[in-house]
């Protein structure tokens, strides 16, 4: 009988392996790893993916040692408490969500789920609902899917707690990534609108987007659930730091 039951045990996993052949392997850079469940990712790709070191006390973008806040903190009103990113958005990591956007590569967002998971979960961080930051209905036609909703849903199992829909997108904005600051954040000006005022009515709400950069999307879509919640907290996968530069 036990032969018969490791036979089983044996089949199951080859079925498994077959259904889910990347759960041998690195998320972000395709990798073979050991244990997949303990650890999704491997040696390499740890030593550079995580969000460490000197970093804004609001955004989370890296800052000189010794400085607290980034200067584009400093010059802009953030309508957040603070935003979380447990990874940074460079070489396999990039690739990996570019996937996870563009690709169907859907199957990530338990593992980065799990990530965002392990890095906040020790900050103390009361909030009552989940939300995300909406997609327009031609991009998620055009993907699929909304990639901040299928993060949203993972996270919300994780910490027990309600996934609502509170934004709508109601106009496609333009591609965001080659726009300043400024010009982000008047391209997203009224493209959005709450749904579900009442239910967010002085509420804390943890904010869910997939990369962030100037941080104006997840601003504004904090700007606009303000008129009714009482907080917000932003996290992403990762976090695209900003250049000093691009900081002021
Ligand atoms: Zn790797
Ligand atoms: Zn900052």
């Amino acid at each position: 009988m036990n032969k018969f039951l490791s036979f089983c045990k044996k089949v199951g996993n080859k079925f498994l392996d077959l259904v889910f052949p990347l759960n041998t392997k690195c998320i972000f850079c395709n990798n073979e790893i050991v244990d997949f469940d303990k650890k999704p990712y491997c040696d390499e790709c740890e030593k550079y993916a995580f969000n460490k070191g000197a970093k804004c006390i609001k955004c989370d973008t890296r800052i000189k040692e010794g400085n607290k806040i980034c200067d584009h903190c400093k010059s802009h009103k953030r309508y957040f408490e603070k935003c979380f990113c447990p990874l940074n958005y460079e070489k396999a990591v990039r690739s990996s969500i570019l996937s996870f956007k563009d690709s169907n590569a859907r199957y990530l967002a338990k593992s980065y789920a799990k990530i965002i998971f392990d890095y906040i979960k020790d900050e103390n961080l009361h909030f009552d609902i989940i939300t995300f930051v909406p997609s327009h209905k031609t991009s998620i036609k055009r993907r699929g899917y909304n990639p901040a909703k299928l993060l949203a849903d993972e996270i919300a199992l994780l910490f027990d707690k309600p996934r609502l829909e509170t934004l709508l997108k109601i106009t496609h904005t333009k591609a965001q990534k080659n726009l300043s600051y400024s010009e982000r954040a008047k391209n997203l000006e009224n493209s959005m609108m709450v749904t579900n005022a009442k239910l967010i009515k002085g509420k804390t709400i943890l904010l869910v987007d997939d990369v962030v950069t100037t941080c104006a999307t997840s601003n504004q879509c904090a700007k606009l659930l303000k008129n009714f919640a009482d907080k917000i907290y932003v996290t992403a996968i990762a976090r695209n730091h900003l250049k000093p530069e691009k900081q002021s």
